[in-house]
């Protein structure tokens, strides 16, 4: 029973991933029709002339050296009219099968037309390479005009701030894609082009310090991964207000879950973050005195990976860039120091090594070789034995009694990573608030505020090994995702109801189920984990055991019998295999109580002001202030649930705005240009959802045209070709004439109150006729 359940299980999730093909419904093929055919092994679509069915199911095609060869239908899709090849819409495809919407994609990469539109949707290829596009000639072409300049993400930001204004509705900007496809510097691009017009009016500066926001973010939040040289570890939303078209008032930045394991340990060929590096390369020799600072190679956190470069990139000079910032600020000279100060602390306390004594207790840990504690302890501005008892041991009390346990090695090693991880996260959310102090608005009560925001959020990712990190960028992404469905169904929708077309309703298939195994009220993936990580004996095994039998009958949940601690959630793009090892700890995200008490011992340090501005460290603070213990009645919450609690408002927000998607694409891996890999770009294609929003269009009536153009460009089909009608008729009654004298079939297109409604295919019909003139 068993064995069968597993096999419906994988059948539904089979079906999620089908969910993304688009249904291809296509016209017969006529003689000598350019088709696209993949052979098998190939690595992509080749265009073929077709000659004629064969049997029941296959045709016979001819390639382009005139050899003939027999293929299954179902594998052949019709190519698009030559006049539509690389057109700047992908909805204007008369066949949106996948290697046309690819080709188009392709041939645009190829003449450097990197963003084409798929209806109210912008799709980006990176072209890892720069292009002279991002010019202030081209900005002002695109905020001065209304003629269309083809698409661009300055169209998008032009067309949110236009919107702003017209409707008085707040805007969104959602850039989505996977690592490496160039959200970041599209989100640099539009801030760009909105900062823009409030610096040539008024100069205020708070649009410079809105864009000098980057350079710290980036070194605090970016790192060199295997997939991307500069990626973003965290996920950021820019809010601007603006007080008049032409002012921008103010901002904020809200960032979520930081990935703060990588201050710890960092896998080979990858990078720390940033800012460590450009320190050791960048500090002056007075302060590398007074920081102890050495090498990035001298530091256990950086030299683990044995990574320190990145070619192209100067340590040195954005250091410069980053202090040039700073100052944007007013954190200045002084400040600067303590920030370093803290970073070089850091290093310090990587280098802590410890051993083991044997003593009657059992086994505990000590401290080998004193300089790196020394170090740290000084530069965190902390008493030096009172570091090493946080490290070595823990205060619990037993009854009335308080005493010392002494920690094993692998103990020590752990509270000497949480330190600094803790350090270091709340260091970067001190940044973020002092920056959002700097360039801020606070909300009026009452007062309605006009302001963009801009979301650059991690995409969907599924590696060999998944973690939790993935299993919250995934939930994010499916949050998305519903919303980016609702949207633009109910878009299209509007424009049908607009125009009184006469529409039947467009049923889709969301990513609901999904969402609900992951935070369904009853039983959902974080309310479980919420409930784990309340219980003293729980494991990452317990964990699991939890997971895998309250959800075994979900659809999306596929269980993987043989690993206990590994399963697989059926994700809108796929599936993807998560494995709980470290689980409940990476939720938990607690610094102990004896930590807290030892950054708050000196409080002229900046360790000091920074747990104060740390929410979850606060808490903990007072209580223990007050003498009280963390009691274990006191509900902990989960890192997984405050995440969830995140995005859930993020998901509010945007939804009461008008979003406008920008999905990123990434042409290939290895970061270079000229380099287009047709398999990487078509999943990509699935998983952003353009071949939905284009699936979309085609049960509609994806092509539009205006009265006037579609009178004009068929005109002289009519009247034996001459061309007759037109002179004393209205465009909509041209229009009639033509589609009635070819025949083509009234379900095939409808009359609105502007345009005419196409279906897909409808105008290929046409175009055919017309060659026949
Ligand atoms: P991550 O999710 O890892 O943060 P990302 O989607 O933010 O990735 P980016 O950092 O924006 O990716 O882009 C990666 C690199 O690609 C950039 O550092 C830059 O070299 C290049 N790149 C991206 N977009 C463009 C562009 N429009 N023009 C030129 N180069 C670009
Ligand atoms: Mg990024």
């Amino acid at each position: 029973a068993n064995q069968k359940s597993k096999k419906e299980r994988g059948a539904k999730g089979q079906e999620v991933s089908d969910a993304a093909k688009v249904n291809y419904y296509e016209e017969d093929l006529h003689k000598d029709a350019l088709v696209w055919y993949r052979e098998e092994g190939a690595d992509d679509w080749k265009q073929y002339a077709f000659v004629s069915k064969s049997g029941a199911d296959d045709c016979r095609l001819r390639d382009s050296g005139g050899g003939e060869l027999t293929v299954p239908r179902s594998f052949v899709h019709t190519c698009n009219p030559s006049f539509l090849e690389g057109t700047s819409d992908l909805t204007n495809l008369t066949y949106l099968n996948e290697p046309s919407v690819l080709h188009n994609v392709r041939l645009r990469y190829e003449r450097d037309e990197i963003y084409t539109r798929a209806g109210n949707v912008l799709v980006a290829v990176n072209p890892f390479k720069q292009l002279p596009i991002y010019t202030e000639e081209v900005a002002r072409a695109y905020e001065s005009g209304p003629s269309d300049q083809g698409p661009h993400i300055f169209e998008i930001a032009q067309r949110s701030y236009g919107e702003l204004f017209e409707t008085g509705k707040s805007q969104s900007v959602v850039i989505s894609g996977e690592s490496g496809s160039g959200k970041t510097e599209n989100t640099k691009f539009v801030l760009r082009q909105l900062t823009q017009k409030s610096k040539r009016s008024t100069g205020k500066g708070v649009d410079k310090a809105i864009l000098q926001t980057n350079p710290i973010l980036e070194a605090f939040g970016n790192a060199k991964t295997l997939r991307n040289n500069n990626s973003s570890r965290f996920g950021k939303l820019i809010n601007i207000y603006f007080d008049s078209p032409s002012q921008i008032s103010g901002g904020n930045i809200y960032t979520y879950l930081l990935e703060k394991s990588r201050v710890v340990s960092v896998q080979k060929e990858e990078r720390s973050y940033h800012v460590f590096y450009q320190l050791c390369k960048g500090c002056s020799e007075e302060d590398r005195r007074k920081y102890r600072l050495g090498r990035a190679e001298d530091y256990a956190y950086l030299n683990q990976s044995e990574c320190f470069h990145i070619s192209g990139t100067d340590d040195g000079k954005e250091f410069e860039d980053l202090k040039a910032a700073f100052q944007t600020f007013g954190l200045g000279v002084g400040m600067q120091d303590r920030i370093f100060k803290l970073l070089s602390g850091i290093l310090h306390l990587g280098n802590v090594q410890f051993f083991e004594e044997e003593t009657e207790g059992g086994q505990e840990a000590r401290i080998a070789g004193p300089e790196p504690l020394a170090a740290a302890a000084e530069l965190f501005g902390v008493d030096k034995s009172s570091l090493e008892k946080v490290l070595t041991g823990r205060v619990i009390r037993v009854g009335k009694e308080q005493m010392v346990k002494a920690m094993d090695v692998n103990q020590a090693l752990n509270a000497r990573d949480a330190l600094a991880k803790h350090v270091y996260s709340a260091l970067f959310e001190w940044l973020v608030k002092s920056m959002n102090a700097f360039i801020g608005k606070k909300k009026v009560e009452g007062r309605s505020y006009r302001d963009i925001n801009l979301l650059d959020i991690y995409g969907f990712e599924c590696f060999k090994v998944n973690s939790f990190e993935q299993l919250c960028i995934n939930y994010a992404n499916e949050r998305l995702q519903q919303l980016f469905n609702r949207h633009l169904i109910e878009l299209e929708q509007r424009e049908y109801k607009k125009e009184n077309l006469v529409w039947e309703h467009i049923p889709y298939s969301g990513n609901d189920h999904c969402l609900e195994l992951l935070e369904g009220k009853k039983s959902g993936f974080i309310g479980i984990i919420a409930d784990e990580i309340n219980i003293p004996q729980a494991s990452d095994s317990t964990l699991a055991l939890k997971l895998k039998d309250q959800l075994a009958c979900h659809s999306c949940f596929h269980n993987n019998a043989r690993e206990p601690l590994r399963f697989s959630i059926a994700h809108y793009p796929g599936l993807v295999e998560y494995d709980v090892s470290q689980f409940l700890e990476k939720n938990k995200d607690t610094l102990s109580p004896d930590l807290v008490n030892l950054v708050s011992s000196n409080k002229d340090s900046l360790l000091w002001t920074l747990t104060q501005s740390s929410d979850r460290v606060r808490d903990l603070h007072v209580q223990n202030k007050s003498g009280r213990r963390q009691s274990t009645s006191v509900r902990q919450l989960s890192v997984a649930a405050t995440f969830k609690g995140q995005l859930t408002s993020l998901i509010e927000s945007l939804s009461e705005t008008n979003v406008h998607y920008v999905r990123c694409i990434k042409p290939n891996s290895k970061q270079v240009s000229a380099n287009f890999n047709s398999d990487l770009v078509l999943h990509q294609l699935k998983c952003c959802g353009v071949f939905e929003v284009v699936q979309m269009a085609r049960s509609g009536y994806p092509t539009k045209f205006s009265y006037e153009d579609f009178s004009e460009r068929y005109n002289f089909l009519v009247g034996s070709g001459g061309g007759a009608v037109g002179s004393t008729m209205d465009c909509k009654e041209v229009c009639k004439v033509i589609l009635k004298q070819f025949n083509i079939d009234p379900s095939q297109y409808q009359f609105g109150s502007t345009r005419l409604f196409l279906r897909a295919g409808a105008l290929g019909k046409v175009e055919e006729l017309q060659k026949l003139y």
